[in-house]
């Protein structure tokens, strides 16, 4: 096979998916929403879709109702039609901007702990991670940091607020800073917005795409699969300037033709940022609580994140085993599945002293974890 496929990190979460674990594990490691359900107007919504015969190809840059009700729900108000494109997922829309983005051979920051996909995503585009190393236990950005990593071969750098799998937000004052080195060497910015839901304590999302100097430059990836808990329909979009969108469009075609015509008539008939939004980001934040005090009264470090679905916990007081080795440990001790964090980084070697614990669950399920955590300590 081509020498991309080889560049591929190996795939630890997804083989999760793929294999399974053993009935009765409580299992916190992938990040496959069991909280909250589905909202059932969706669900009606694309039966009827189905049924009212929606089977065939759609424009393919994404249904136009769709694509006006995305814009509506995004700061700085994008123009559907030429600055929003419907993906089969995030994870199309991750690949098509970094196709689109960057050449064979060029750097592009990520930082580091990261979405595995990250590393697949700048691998199939030819290029190379440039890990920025964010430091335990807030897991924030250092300036000095980043700008000692960019320079002129830095064709793009890739953000994630909020981030899986630390939880961390880029504020205003990190955006400016990345504006300012961007405009500085030129870099594409490829912002990982998925979470945007999931903002906590009162704290607000901001958005590449609403800073000045990196909105122009800046590709936005959006996804339902989390704030909806459709990660099945497989239902994303692109948010770029039109000189990028068509560019992205033209990738989108050549690689899916579209993203599911009866699932996109369905989003498109549903209010998706009515009141449930703020609903469910309420009751996911309870269950970051429920996380956070479950892992410290466990034994695990870890700073309670500002967003999104997950922790990063450091076991330094728990174990001497290498992440890995430690995940096994306690799904045979306790029945409990985490995710070692050694995916997170491109030396999985640096993963080695943390663990991921997703808490998109019902609260009987973190109460399941807790009660086997403790019953082992
Ligand atoms: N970005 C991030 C940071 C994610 O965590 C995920 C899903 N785990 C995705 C993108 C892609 O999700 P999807 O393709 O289901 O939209």
């Amino acid at each position: 096979g081509a020498a991309r496929v080889r560049q591929l990190p190996g795939g630890g979460l997804a083989g999760l998916l793929r294999d399974g674990v053993p009935p009765g594990t409580v299992n916190l490691a992938v990040g496959t929403p069991a909280f909250p359900d589905t909202p059932p107007e969706l669900v009606d919504a694309a039966c009827a879709a189905l049924r009212a015969g929606v089977h065939q190809y759609q424009d393919p840059a994404g249904v136009p109702a769709l694509r006006e009700r995305i814009a509506a729900g995004l700061p700085a108000a994008p123009d559907p039609d030429t600055e929003i494109t419907v993906t089969v997922g995030g994870s199309e829309g991750l690949c098509v901007a970094l196709l689109a983005a960057v050449d064979p051979g060029d750097e592009v920051i990520v930082l580091e702990p990261c979405y595995e996909n990250f590393l697949s995503a700048v691998a199939l585009a030819g290029g190379r991670v440039r890990p920025v190393p964010l430091r335990a236990p807030d897991w924030s950005l250092d300036p000095a940091e980043l700008a000692a990593a960019m320079g002129p071969r830095t064709r793009a750098i890739i953000l994630n607020s909020p981030s899986n799998p630390t939880g961390q937000l880029l504020g205003h004052q990190d955006l400016a800073v990345i504006a300012e080195l961007c405009e500085r060497w030129d870099v594409t910015v490829v912002s990982d917005e998925v979470y945007a839901d999931y903002v906590y304590d009162g704290r607000q999302h901001c958005s590449a795409a609403e800073v000045p100097g990196l909105a122009e430059r800046s590709i936005v990836v959006g996804s339902f699969s989390k704030s909806h808990a459709i990660s099945g329909w497989r239902l994303g979009f692109l948010r770029a300037p039109a000189r990028w969108t068509e560019l992205l469009r033209q990738i989108h075609v050549a690689t899916t033709a579209g993203a599911p015509a009866a699932f996109q008539h369905a989003a498109a008939a549903v209010d998706l940022h009515g009141p449930g939004r703020q609903q469910r980001s309420a009751a996911m934040a309870a269950r970051r609580d429920s996380a956070v005090a479950l892992l410290r009264d466990a034994g695990f470090h870890c700073a309670a994140p500002a967003g999104g679905c997950y922790v990063l916990a450091g076991i330094d007081g728990l174990t001497d085993e290498p992440s890995p080795a430690f995940v096994r440990t306690l799904l045979q001790e306790a029945g409990v599945l985490l995710a070692p964090a050694t995916s997170f980084f491109a030396d999985p070697r640096r993963g080695e002293r943390q663990v991921r614990v997703a808490f998109n669950r019902p609260a009987e399920t973190l109460d399941t974890a807790r009660r086997r955590l403790l019953a082992r300590t």
